[in-house]
C-alpha cells in the first residue's frame, strides 16, 4: 500500500451510507489509501469517524475548510477528495477543493443547480483538475458491454429506450421518524428540487446516455408525491425524446413497495435489443429480429475491451455494486496519471459535464411538471 495514492473524504462518517462503499471500492485494488477527511457535519463526530477509520488524528478535521487549509501545504497531500455529503453541500465543498488545487470525485446529483455544475466544470477545466461524478452503475462490466454493442451498430440505429429505477423504502413517511437518509432526501433545502428524480432519476438518465450514446433532448414529466406532507416527488414518469429520432420512457419511484434497488434498462434498435437489470448485473441479454435471445455473462470470452478491463474475477464468481464503483475509480487513477493503470477506463469516467446534464434533466422535468406536463427542452 505504500505506493498507493493518498485521498481524502468529506462526509462518509460513522452511520452514513455511501462513504463506506467508496472506501471499499477504493481499497479493492490496493491503489489508494485514505489519509485525511472531514467526515461529518460535527467536528466531534468527524474525529470519532477518523479514529474508527485509522486516520491520523491530526488529519481528521472538524470541517472541510479546515481540511483544505491543513492539507494544502503538505508534501503528501491527497491526490483527490471524495465528496459524499448530502446534495446541498456538494457545490461549496467541491468549489473549495478545486480552488485549493484538489481534484474531486463527487457523488450525484452533482449540484443543486445546473449553473453551479457548469461553474465547477469550468474551474476544474481551467485548473486542469479531475472532476468526476459517481454515476456508479456505468461501472458494471455488462453495462459497459451494452454500451460497446450499441456503439458497434449490432442493434442498428436505436429507436426505443425504457429505463426504470424503482425502490420502495420511502413508501411511508420514514423522514418523520428521524431516519436521517430519508430526512435530508425529502427536504428541498438539502436535496434540491428533485426528490426521487434527483436521488435515483439522475442515475437512470446517465445510464440512458451512457449505453446509447444519445442525448436526452426534451422531456415530458409527471411527478407525484404520494406520501402526505412530502414536498418533493417520490415518483416520476418521464417521456423522453432522444437525439437521432429515438425516444424513451424513464420511471423512477421510491414508493414501489417491495422493490429494493430495481434499476433496469432496455434498448431496442432496428435489428435487435438489449436488457440489463442491476439486481442481476452479471448478465446482458441481446435479442434479435429472428426471435433469438443470447445471454452474455461477465467474465466470459469475447466481450468488449471495456468489459474485460472492468472485470476482476472469472465468471461464476459474482462481482457487484462495490466492484462497479471500483471500476469508476480505476478510471480516476488513470485520469490522474497514476502508475499501473489498465489504460482504457478513463474515457468512461463520468465528468462534470455528465453531472451538469443530470441536474439539467431534473430541472427540465420539474419545469415540465409545473407547466402541466408539457414537452420541455433539456
Ligand atoms: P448520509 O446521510 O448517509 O451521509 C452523509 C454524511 O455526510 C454524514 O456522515 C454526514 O455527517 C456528512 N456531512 C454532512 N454535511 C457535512 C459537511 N458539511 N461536512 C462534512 N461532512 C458532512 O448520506 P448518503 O446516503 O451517504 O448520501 C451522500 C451523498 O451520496 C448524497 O449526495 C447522495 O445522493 C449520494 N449517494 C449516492 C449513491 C450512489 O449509488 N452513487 C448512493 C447513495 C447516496
Amino acid at each position: 500500500m505504500s505506493g498507493a495514492l493518498p485521498y481524502a473524504m468529506v462526509g462518509g462518517g460513522v452511520g452514513s451510507f455511501i462513504g463506506a462503499v467508496h472506501r471499499h471500492a477504493l481499497a479493492l485494488d490496493g491503489r489508494a489509501r485514505l489519509v485525511a477527511g472531514a467526515f461529518s457535519s460535527t467536528a466531534e463526530r468527524s474525529k470519532e469517524s477518523g479514529a474508527a477509520l485509522g486516520v491520523d488524528p491530526g488529519r481528521a478535521y472538524g470541517s472541510y475548510q479546515e481540511m483544505i487549509a491543513g492539507e494544502s501545504g503538505r508534501a503528501d497531500r491527497p491526490a483527490f477528495v471524495v465528496i459524499v455529503t448530502p446534495n446541498d453541500t456538494h457545490y461549496p465543498i467541491a468549489k473549495a477543493c478545486l480552488e485549493g488545487g484538489f481534484g474531486v470525485v463527487c457523488d450525484k446529483p452533482f449540484t443543486i443547480t445546473s449553473g453551479e455544475a457548469r461553474e465547477l466544470g469550468a474551474i476544474a477545466k481551467q485548473r486542469g483538475l479531475l472532476c468526476a461524478v459517481t454515476y456508479n452503475y456505468s461501472g458494471y462490466p455488462m453495462v459497459r458491454e451494452a454500451r460497446a454493442r450499441v456503439a458497434s451498430g449490432e442493434l442498428g440505429a436505436v429507436r426505443k429506450v425504457f429505463v426504470e429505477y424503482h425502490q420502495g423504502w420511502l413508501a411511508t413517511a420514514l423522514e418523520s421518524g428521524g431516519q436521517k437518509q430519508a430526512a435530508w432526501r425529502t427536504d428541498p433545502k438539502r436535496a434540491g428540487i428533485g426528490g426521487s428524480l434527483g436521488d435515483i432519476g439522475t442515475h437512470a438518465e446517465h445510464l440512458v446516455r451512457f449505453v446509447t450514446g444519445l442525448d436526452v433532448e426534451s422531456v415530458c414529466a409527471d411527478l407525484t408525491s404520494f406520501v402526505a406532507g412530502r414536498a418533493l416527488d417520490d415518483d416520476a414518469s418521464v417521456l423522453m425524446r432522444l437525439s437521432g429520432g429515438a425516444n424513451g420512457t424513464l420511471t423512477c419511484s421510491q414508493v414501489c413497495v417491495g422493490e429494493a434497488n430495481g434499476l433496469s434498462i432496455r434498448v431496442y434498435g432496428e435489428r435487435g435489443g438489449l436488457v440489463w437489470c442491476q439486481e442481476q448485473p452479471e448478465e446482458l441479454a441481446i435479442t434479435r429480429s429472428d426471435g433469438s435471445r443470447t445471454v452474455f455473462v461477465r467474465g466470459s470470452e469475447g466481450l468488449s475491451e471495456h468489459a474485460g478491463a472492468s472485470t476482476r474475477l472469472p465468471s461464476g464468481h459474482p462481482e457487484g455494486f462495490i466492484e462497479a464503483f471500483g471500476n469508476l475509480y480505476l478510471g480516476v487513477f488513470e485520469a490522474i496519471g497514476a502508475e499501473g493503470d489498465r489504460g482504457v477506463l478513463s474515457d468512461l469516467l463520468p465528468t462534470a459535464s455528465d453531472g451538469a446534464l443530470g441536474v439539467r434533466f431534473v430541472e427540465a422535468c420539474v419545469r415540465s411538471a409545473r407547466d402541466g406536463t408539457c414537452w420541455t427542452t433539456v
